[in-house]
């Protein structure tokens, strides 16, 4: 499983690539993305996945499958 960013919302703060325990948030094309094979959803380091904590954007981070 892993998260993906909307890029209609994002704003390229870049909030959420320090915080990913993973590396798995990266800069691509002036926002931020997600490496579905690096991302696990923050399981087994983080209660809840740290860049959607972070995020202060509404439905920007969300499931890569919805
Ligand atoms: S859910 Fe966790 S592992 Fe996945 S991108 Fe966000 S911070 Fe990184
Ligand atoms: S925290 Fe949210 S708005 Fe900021 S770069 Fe990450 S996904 Fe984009």
């Amino acid at each position: 499983m892993a998260l993906t960013i909307v890029k209609d919302v994002c704003t390229a703060c870049g909030d959420c690539e320090p915080v990913c325990p993973t590396k798995a948030v990266y800069p691509h094309k002036g926002l931020y993305a997600i490496d579905p094979e690096k991302c696990t959803e923050c399981e087994g380091e983080h209660d809840e996945p740290q860049c959607l904590d972070v995020c202060m954007e509404d439905d920007c981070i969300i499931p890569l499958d919805s």
